[in-house]
């Protein structure tokens, strides 16, 4: 493999492959650009079909860090690790001491936290190995909320400008994935009057969202062509596809997940089609922010955080503007704003 003429290689600082034959562990750790300080993104736990997609998962979820921290004003660069393979046969205590001494030997150029199949409890053990690692109980903790509560906001900047509402009653949401992050952005749009189409492979959460907010329940695939006026891609990413491009009757796409978009190109087309589309790194930033609180020297404050993670809603609303300004992609306009960001960290 041609490593450095990948196309999702983006002249990464960092790229490091570990492993640990006797707790398999298997992991990639990408640090991708440090000039607004040390990497940080959290480590995804996921059976990958093969290495290459894993490695260009992590190249893009690290990228992907750089631009969300940045956006988020934070003094942290961009990185992210994932480890390879079914959580539920290889989670051990060894595997994760082992992930651990893998991230304490990048020597604090990358700090990890909890991403997909990983908790909070996880990353304690990582933290018995590491000081490079945020998100802790009894400090930070699950980042989720926070996420949930940014995605939130993010969504009401969204339909504030698109469709010039100020609150979100009556309005109609699907909602892809009811995971940590998902569920909770359901429960705070249904106190917000919002109603529910939800779709995940878990049927007990599904059940749960019925019961507890009543949400519709329909089929993985039926999720993209709801009549509703935000799809909000809480699962995994890439939602937005040459499939599903066509299907979409929603006006806005506001959700949680990362990458959200298969292919740049999706962002030129969701604009063409009238669809407002909230770029995932700047709308999914809560979680970081809260965990960047960890990170740095300052004892944690919680007020702190949830009073950052509410800028999402303004940092948004200018990106809406901008785009609309400039006759450009929210997706491109989000980019070259991080850009400019990065390039004055690099000067400092
Ligand atoms: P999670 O693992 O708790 O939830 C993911 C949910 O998606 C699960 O309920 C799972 O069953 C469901 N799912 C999986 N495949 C699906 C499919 N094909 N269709 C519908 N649902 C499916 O993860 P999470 O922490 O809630 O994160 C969700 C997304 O948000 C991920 O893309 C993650 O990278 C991103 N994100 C999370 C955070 C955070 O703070 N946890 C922060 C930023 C971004």
């Amino acid at each position: 493999m041609a490593f450095f003429d990948l196309v999702d290689f983006d002249d990464h600082e960092q790229v490091v492959f570990c492993s640990d034959k006797a707790t398999g562990l298997k992991a990639i750790i990408a640090v991708h650009n440090t000039a607004l300080g040390p990497g940080a993104g959290g480590c995804r736990f996921w059976d990958y079909d093969n290495d290459e997609q894993a490695l260009t998962d992590v190249l893009r979820l690290s990228k992907g860090m750089t631009y969300k921290n940045a956006m988020a004003g934070l003094k942290l660069g961009g990185g992210k690790a994932v480890i390879i393979g079914n959580p539920k046969q290889l989670k051990s205590t060894a595997l994760f001491e082992a992930f651990g001494r893998a991230v304490n030997n990048v020597g604090g150029r990358y700090y990890t936290a909890e991403d997909v199949n990983i908790t909070t409890s996880d990353m304690a053990i990582v933290n018995s190995q590491t000081e490079f690692v945020a998100g802790l109980d009894g400090k930070s903790g699950n980042p989720a909320p926070f996420t949930a509560l940014g995605t939130f906001l993010g969504i009401k900047a969204a339909v504030k400008f698109k469709l010039g509402k100020d609150d979100l009653s009556g309005l109609k949401v699907a909602v892809q994935g009811l995971g940590s992050v998902g569920y909770d952005l359901c429960a705070k749009l249904h106190a917000a009057g919002a109603s529910l189409v939800v779709t995940d492979i878990n049927q007990e959460a599904l059940d749960k969202a019925a019961s507890e907010f009543g949400a519709t329940i329909v089929a993985l695939d039926d999720i993209y062509h709801q009549d509703v006026d935000v799809f909000s891609p809480c699962a995994l990413g890439a939602s937005v596809n040459d499939v599903t491009i066509d299907l979409f009757k929603a006006s806005i796409i506001a959700g949680c997940a990362n990458n959200q978009l298969a292919a740049a190109k999706h962002d030129q087309l969701l604009k063409d089609k009238g669809i407002l589309y909230a770029p995932d790194y700047v709308i999914n930033a809560g979680g970081i922010i809260n965990v960047a609180l960890e990170i740095y020297p300052q004892p944690y404050c919680e007020n702190e955080a949830t009073k950052l993670v509410e800028k999402i809603y303004h940092t948004l609303m200018n990106v809406f503007d901008k785009a609309a300004n400039e006759n450009k992609p929210t997706g491109i306009v989000a980019d070259e704003m991080a850009r400019e960001i990065i390039t004055r960290g690099n000067q400092d």
